[in-house]
């Protein structure tokens, strides 16, 4: 099986901070989580529709010494704790922990589409069927350096943007972007 001739399953990747929660800078602990209106029954509709949700994420506060991967991992559990209930979770985390001013350059860090190319291949993803949501121009490129199609959230469309990008106010708007305009499942938020 190839991931990338298009074979495997179809993903959503998701940048984290400033998509599923506010990004209020390098977020280690869950009492520092506070998570934006319309994530788990955006969540919970790619869910119902077959989705494999996959968070990318770059994390330089490892790097940095903020928080070590103990605490991420623990992060990511109590996230996914809180999401499960709502038929929200999300299916795997892979985040970068480099810094280029510490460790030098890596692979991994958006815009480098390292992230995503690990997941495709760990979990069979077909990369030209899948879609990277962020809200960043650095996510945005690293799923078209993958050969995903990217979503840019909380911006609105620039005249500069080339090729041009899809844009979306939220993750919930994403989402029924991807979804066709299906409505959304009357999941409460956190
Ligand atoms: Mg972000």
């Amino acid at each position: 099986m190839n991931a990338a001739r298009g074979h495997g399953r179809p993903a959503v990747f998701l940048d984290r901070d400033g998509v599923l929660n506010e990004d209020s800078g390098y977020v280690g602990r869950p009492e520092a989580v506070r998570w934006l209106p319309g994530v788990p029954r955006a969540l919970a509709a790619l869910r119902r529709a077959g989705w494999l949700l996959v968070v990318v994420s770059n994390q330089s506060g490892i790097a940095r010494g903020y928080f070590d991967h103990k605490a991420v991992d623990a992060l990511h559990a109590w996230m996914n704790a809180q999401l499960r209930p709502l038929g929200a979770q999300l299916d795997a985390f892979y985040y970068c922990p480099h810094h280029p001013d510490i460790g030098g350059p890596c692979a991994c860090r958006k815009p480098a589409p390292g992230l995503l190319l690990r997941a495709a291949a760990e979990l069979s993803i077909a990369l030209d069927q899948s879609w990277m949501i962020g809200d960043k121009m650095s996510d945005a490129a690293a799923g078209r350096a993958a050969g995903c199609r990217p979503i840019l959230i909380g911006t609105a469309p620039a005249a500069g943007d080339s090729p041009p990008l899809l844009h979306a106010p939220d993750l919930a708007a994403a989402a029924r972007l991807i979804l066709n305009g299906a409505p959304l499942p009357p999941v409460p938020d956190l």
